[in-house]
């Protein structure tokens, strides 16, 4: 029989805002329609969305992905899932080969029980200068054969890995990332618009938080942010806290990148957990008033977002449509992964729904049909 929720459909497509009704049998969507369902039983709901998908996280509920933690590492997922996430890649900090090679080897039963999509290696590839909260001790070069190797230790569970490109070994190192299946996504880098451009050729196709640890977008020198803001094969992700990026900056990119833009959270263990002292890999750090810094130098330390607070953003601070929002949040990062079967409310889609009330605030979490 199933269930059928009645209210306000955002599909994912980016068309605004309807009247609907979303059928669900089992762990699909088996109908929608507009107006008002038969169904006498239909669940009334506020805005209905298709669930967020996040490919950038480190972690939540005071659970790190880093951790090798199971307890952790279920903690930090479920913390998302409360907040609309319903697929996720989990994001490893730069380390050395054996911490990394522990740390993947933690998380791979979680991707092959489908609680997490994929594994995110963030690091150690990037540049020492832009390494943000990445611990500099553990900082190389992408050895080519390094690179391999780690790939192989994901066994095709690594989903996505970002490079700096400007580093030896780098063009040739993102070719093999994308023969090997994953993203090769470009961040936390010193390159110039050229050696940006270089990458993609190579394959990149992702931009690890946009602006975020890279040199600035000048008029006269485009600068990373050009080079991949500009070039229609990139997704940009974009950290929309109201910290890491001016709103009016959220806007601007979004509306350059209109359809390819990515809302991350790059949540670290705060996340869903409030104030205190943290960890991210082996460095302190201090979160207040929901900022994240590290406590040595003061640069940011990945965010305390949950998807619904990044979509209330981008709305409220930033100024974004709701449906260009909704499709940064669920539909474009669900295209990044290749997943097909979610991201948007269609018949045949997997059931990831979030009910939303209106002040975006979350009501309920649909994840393949169950009830979070
Ligand atoms: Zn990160």
């Amino acid at each position: 029989m199933g269930v059928t929720l009645s209210g306000e459909l955002l599909r994912g497509d980016g068309t605004p805002a309807q009247r609907g009704w979303v059928r669900i049998e089992g762990e699909h969507i088996a109908e929608v329609g507009v107006g008002r369902p038969d169904d006498a039983l239909a669940i009334p709901a506020g805005l209905i969305v298709p669930g967020f998908v996040d490919i950038h996280c480190h972690g939540g509920g005071r659970g790190e992905f880093t951790s090798a933690n199971p307890e952790q590492i279920d903690r930090a997922v479920f913390t998302h899932r409360r907040h609309g996430t319903t697929t996720m890649n989990a994001s490893l900090v730069s380390a050395t080969y054996d911490d990394l090679e522990r740390q993947i080897r933690a998380l791979l039963p979680f991707v092959d029980d489908g609680t997490l999509h994929g594994i995110h290696l963030e690091g150690p590839w990037i540049s020492e200068r832009y390494c943000g909260a990445h611990d500099p001790a553990t900082l190389r070069p992408p050895e080519p054969d390094e690179v391999s190797r780690i790939l192989e230790v994901g066994e095709g569970r690594i989903a996505m890995v970002t490079i700096a490109p400007e580093l030896p070994g780098a063009i040739e190192s993102i070719r093999r990332v994308v023969a090997f299946g994953a993203r090769a996504a470009v961040g936390h880098t010193a390159a110039d618009a050229d050696i940006t451009r270089a990458a993609i050729d190579a394959g990149a196709t992702v931009a690890t938080h946009l602006f975020n640890a890279m040199p600035p977008l000048l008029h006269r020198a485009a600068g990373p942010v050009g080079a991949l803001l500009s070039d229609e094969r990139i997704w940009p992700e974009i950290i929309a806290d109201g910290v890491h990026v001016e709103p009016d900056v959220v806007d601007l990119a979004l509306a350059a990148a209109e359809g390819r833009g990515v809302l991350v959270t790059d949540a670290m263990a705060a996340a869903g957990a409030g104030d205190g002292d943290y960890r991210i890999g082996d460095l302190d750090v201090r979160v207040r008033d929901g900022v994240a810094r590290l406590a040595s130098s003061g640069s940011l330390a990945g965010s305390t977002l949950t998807m619904d607070r990044a979509l209330r953003r981008t709305v409220s601070l930033a100024g974004r449509p709701l449906a260009g929002a909704v499709r940064a949040a669920s539909t474009t990062p669900a295209a990044v992964l290749g997943l097909t079967d979610r991201g948007v409310i269609e018949v045949g889609k997997r059931a990831d729904l979030v009910l939303l009330d209106e002040d975006l605030d979350v009501d309920r979490v649909m994840r393949a049909g169950e009830w979070i």
